[in-house]
């Protein structure tokens, strides 16, 4: 939908008026995709379009998929067959994303089908034609993944914590879905799944899904699967390797490998408490299951919200429960980003401002006010960071921009997270908490099971809360770029404090260690994340001394201090960044520390001999992400 602007207005959804207050109806019922029109005001009806997918809305949708799985680690392949059920049979043409697939048979019940692969597109891939089709309504795929798939990551058994058997993981977010199989890559997209993953009887194949056993044949194990609820391409995931598992309660749960999984399962305990305080905003978890998956180190992101199984990076189990808080935020995706999801990728900030919020009343009701209005401070601050970086008038600080002709993993920032949050946050200020909350409830249960554009998002709030309309600049918060002035103030002691701090040391004084000693782990980040962008190198050693950074086991979270380090021409900070870079996988992690080297005069040249020396250990897509930010920086 390029060239979408401000003057857009709705769509209102019909079948929402019937909803006359918060009910479970939509547990029991699961709904298809919402219409493929999108109506304008004016009486307009454009076609709903996703630049990320080849998909035409008017053909047939992909509504279930049996897969085979046999992965093999010596090829870095994955065999796959997957037979397609479609909502209604087909005649004619169907159009399906991949990308990098060998393509071996498409049949329907004894039949070979026609079909061709168009030209690659570097951010799409290859479109798939599948031809000439009468009143098909099942049909297979047999294929082989690329060795490259972006999807899967191979990690040899020296990349993993036991050291002896090797591990695979997928991760489909944003369009890497279709390096594993053709599908209608787009999140407005549902099907439901079957799953058989074989694999050498040494390892354990898991996914998000609920499992349904497992078989040993010839020396095999065959792991099978069911996914009940329908689910976007990009929430399709599994993993395989050396995996043990311990339930924590009737449906919270921790798969790591062995080495890893007392710590995990300490770190995580509280999960059962979480998830029944997100329930007391948002309504019922309906996945039956939240289970934890700990991932290899070189997982690029902190987390990713894999229904019925969270993959979390190991960054987090650092034996203080202080990074679990991020738990809530991965929680919360259950209902805004997996039961309601984007549309497309341009309307991401509805899965992740919505999240963020989600995540910040959740805080507030675990750990109080005061400490989840300090996380927002943090997040807000690095967001407008990341702003100034971008340029404030960058179409690419609006929450929603045109994104045809760009990879949406090269966009992701903090931006439709926080920008978003702080939105939302302003919605409620505007109608009152009681009356948010049941906008919240109407929401989600007019949504589940469904995708919505940001317009579609305008319309219902139009319809439910037209209040919030008339008190919020609704316009400027979605479609204009920088950050709004008119926000009010996030309000925390905890902030307070280092404040104080802050303007001390901007007159000469630093804080004392019987100052900061009874500081919590976040007012130590925040004060580093508010120092100025260049200190003196005596004042980098002397906060690197006073708050123990030097062999904290929270090295993870340091790539704020170790990036100041850098830019100030502290270069003793360089072992602690070696193995920062050495250890870590979290894309936005690295990247940050990869640029300040690249963008300081006496590290510049060591940014690239570095990433070249730790690369073969990081994820494609942070592997990706660092190498444009270091040709951004010109090196
Ligand atoms: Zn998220």
């Amino acid at each position: 939908m390029g060239g979408l602007g401000p003057e857009y207005r709705g769509p209102i959804r019909s079948n929402v008026d019937s909803i006359v207050d918060f009910e479970f109806w939509w547990i029991d019922r699961i709904i298809g995709v919402g219409s493929t029109f999108t109506s304008f005001p004016g009486g307009i009806e454009m076609k709903r379009d996703d630049p990320h997918s080849y998909i035409d809305f008017e053909q047939r949708k992909i509504s279930h998929i049996d897969f085979h799985l046999t992965p093999n680690f010596s090829e870095h392949t994955l065999h796959v067959t997957a037979t397609y059920t479609l909502d209604s049979p087909a005649s004619g043409s169907i159009f399906l994303d991949t990308r990098n697939l060998t393509l071996h048979r498409i049949h329907s019940e004894g039949e070979i089908l026609t079909w061709e692969l168009d030209e690659q597109d570097d951010i799409l891939g290859r479109r798939l034609h599948i031809k000439d089709l009468n009143q098909v309504s099942v049909f297979s795929i047999e294929l082989t993944t690329s060795p490259n798939a972006s999807a899967l990551q191979w990690l040899a058994p020296q990349q993993t914590a036991g050291g002896v058997h090797p591990f695979l993981y997928s991760q489909c977010f944003a369009l890497h879905a279709r390096s594993l199989f053709p599908c209608q890559d787009t999140p407005s997209v549902r099907f439901t799944y079957d799953a058989c993953i074989e694999v050498h009887q040494a390892l354990r194949a898991v996914m998000a899904a609920a499992a349904k056993g497992v078989e040993q044949q010839d020396g095999k194990s065959l792991f099978r699967f069911h996914m009940p609820q329908p689910i976007p391409s990009y929430l399709f995931a599994f993993a395989v390797g050396n995996i043990l598992f311990k339930d924590m309660s009737d449906r919270c749960g921790i798969y790591a490998e062995p080495e890893m999984l007392e710590a995990a399962v300490w770190e995580f305990e509280e999960n059962e408490k979480r998830l029944k305080q997100i329930e007391a905003l948002f309504g019922p978890y309906i996945w039956e299951r939240y289970d934890v998956l700990v991932m290899p180190p070189s997982f690029p992101y902190g987390a990713m919200e894999n229904p019925r199984l969270t993959f979390f990076s190991p960054v987090y189990v650092v034996g203080d429960r202080s990074g679990t808080w991020v738990v809530t935020h991965e929680m919360a995706h259950a209902w805004t980003g997996n039961l309601v999801t984007n549309a497309t990728w341009e309307d991401f900030w509805l899965n992740e401002g919505w999240t963020t919020y989600a995540e910040n009343r959740s805080t507030e009701m675990l750990e109080g006010k005061d400490y989840s209005q300090l996380l927002a401070i943090l997040g807000r601050n690095a967001m407008l960071k990341e702003m100034d970086r971008l340029g404030k008038d960058s179409e690419k600080t609006a929450l929603k921009f045109s994104q045809r002709g760009v990879d949406p993993d090269a966009v992701v920032t903090s931006i439709p997270y926080e920008k978003g949050s702080a939105f939302l946050g302003e919605l409620e200020r505007a109608v009152g908490r009681e009356d948010f909350d049941g906008f919240i409830q109407k929401y989600i249960s007019g949504y589940a099971f469904q995708s919505l554009t940001t317009e579609g998002f305008v319309g219902f709030l139009q319809e439910h809360l037209p209040k919030a309309l008339e008190m919020v600049d609704v316009e400027n918060w979605l479609y204009q770029p920088g950050f709004p002035d008119c926000v009010h103030p996030l309000d925390s002691e905890l902030y307070d404090e280092v404040e104080v701090f802050i303007a001390a040391y901007e007159k000469g004084e630093m804080p004392t260690k019987e100052q900061v000693s009874d500081w919590i782990f976040h007012q130590v980040f925040l004060f580093i994340q508010m120092l100025p962008e260049k200190i003196s190198v005596e004042d980098c050693r002397e906060f690197e001394s006073l708050f123990g950074f030097k062999g904290s086991p929270r090295y993870a979270f340091l790539y704020d201090f170790y990036s100041l380090c850098i830019r100030s021409g502290y270069r003793d900070v360089m072992p602690d960044v070696e193995h920062f870079l050495a250890t870590i996988g979290v894309s936005s992690r690295i990247v940050k520390v990869y640029r300040a080297l690249a963008e300081t005069d006496w590290s510049k040249t060591q940014a690239r001999a570095l990433f070249e020396r730790f690369q073969g250990r990081y994820h494609s897509i942070a592997r990706d992400n660092i190498d444009r930010a270091l040709v951004e920086a010109g090196v």
